[in-house]
């Protein structure tokens, strides 16, 4: 068991350190503020190869481990976590539709994904169906060699700003069996996006509903067999919940390297901070918890990469696991700045701000814990998971 990075992990890290720092840094803080998503720096990651780091080949994607992709993640995330888990939402869509499209989608949205020449959106949630997503309502009918879709989507990352959907709808019965994806232009007539969504972080991109009209798409634009749907999308989430989870590693590594210079530099009571012990032990506990969480995350990378059974248990356990440590740390160094932390002019509101929905979004963290609870609790399951 080797934990150490090879030479060629770190210099892709070091890439993307260099990158986040020139194109991310000295503006994360504005497109906060201002609400701008950040379409340019975007497509300088797509020239890096950021925009399809585990696309397959066959699409032009760089076809990495999720491990390596996850080293990009937590270097842009450490500076501006809301612009880095778009492009991680952007990588889990670009995958689903490379791994699953027709030869006609994959020519038509492949190369222009992983090369950041245009985004995509995930649509699975939906008005009614959020932790419940294989109940959804929006459907798909066959009509000749078309589908019709109607419906509606909630809390769609990027809506209105991306150019394709990779959209979960219903082409057959209830319950998840009955659900099918497709990619779908995100222009395509019978689609009306509503108001941007005023949020407490993740301001650099925009969330919007998403509703359907009678949108006509032709049937080659189905990822996969019909009623492979939720397993496609489920099968996106497992690399999603890697990305949001490195997200959070990274927002933490940010705002921890704050916190130690902080303790340094603000003198109080004639002496520097760090010579509080009862500060010196909470930043020993946010870097083990934080040394904990991206271990984790790794361990369910590789579990992922190596095509592991429980692969799925795992990165709902990292996801679980990395976005609360990831939020405590955030919030914990945020506390160590006192009242500066609580002001725009440093980044500890933020990344505090930011890394708070990860809590919540690609299955709630109430969510996780059924995924890991029902497997750990199957028949024969005592040993399995360790
Ligand atoms: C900023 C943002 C961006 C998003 N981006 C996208 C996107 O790009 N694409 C997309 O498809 N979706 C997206 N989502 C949606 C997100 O995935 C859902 O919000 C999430 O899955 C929870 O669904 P819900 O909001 O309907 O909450 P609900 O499902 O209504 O849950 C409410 C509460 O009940 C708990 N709960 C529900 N069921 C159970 C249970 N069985 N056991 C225990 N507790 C339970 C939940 O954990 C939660 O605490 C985004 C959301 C946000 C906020």
């Amino acid at each position: 068991m080797n934990f150490e990075l090879t030479e060629e992990q770190r210099a892709f890290a070091q890439t993307a350190r260099d990158f986040a720092q020139a194109e991310l840094a000295p503006h994360a803080a504005r497109w906060d503020a201002e609400g701008i998503f950040p379409r340019e720096a975007i497509a300088l990651a797509g020239e890096l190869g950021f925009c399809g780091l585990y696309a397959p080949a066959t699409i032009d994607g760089l076809a990495l481990p999720r491990l390596d992709a996850a080293l990009v993640f937590e270097e842009m995330a450490a500076v501006d976590p809301s612009t880095t888990a778009f492009i991680t939402i952007h990588n889990m869509a670009t995958w689903m539709l490379g791994t699953w499209g027709s030869d006609a989608v994959r020519a038509e949205w492949g190369t222009a994904l992983t090369s950041g020449a245009k985004l995509a959106s995930y649509c699975l949630t939906e008005p009614g169906a959020g932790s419940d997503a294989a109940s959804l309502r929006t459907r798909a009918e066959r009509d000749g060699g078309d589908y019709l879709i109607s419906g509606s989507k909630a809390f769609i990352s990027g809506a209105g700003s991306t150019d394709v959907l990779v959209l979960m709808a219903r082409t057959g019965g209830p319950g998840a069996k009955g659900i099918s994806a497709f990619a779908v232009p995100a222009d395509a007539p019978g689609i009306q996006y509503g108001k941007k969504e005023a949020k407490m972080g993740w301001n650099s991109q925009p969330t919007r509903t998403i509703s359907f009209d009678r949108v006509r798409v032709p049937a080659a634009s189905l990822l996969g067999a019909e009623g492979e749907g939720f397993k496609i999308a489920m099968k996106g989430l497992d690399g999603g919940r890697i990305n949001i989870a490195t997200c959070s590693v990274g927002a933490a590594q940010g705002a921890l390297a704050a916190a130690q210079r902080h303790l340094h530099e603000r003198q109080q009571f004639g002496r520097p901070l760090a010579q509080f012990q009862a500060l010196q032990f909470k930043l020993a506990d946010m870097a083990t918890e934080l040394v904990a969480a991206r271990q984790m995350v790794r361990l369910a990378a590789s579990k992922l990469d190596a095509g592991h059974p429980d692969a799925s248990t795992y990165c709902a356990m990292a996801k679980r696991f990395a976005t609360d440590a990831g939020f405590a740390v955030c919030n914990e160094a945020l506390q160590i700045h006192g009242g500066y932390g609580y002001i725009r002019e440093y980044p500890l509101e933020r990344l505090v701000r930011d890394t708070r929905v990860h809590q919540i979004l690609e299955g709630t963290n109430e969510i996780m814990r059924v995924i890991v609870a029902r497997r750990m609790l199957e028949a024969g399951a005592h040993d399995d998971i360790r």
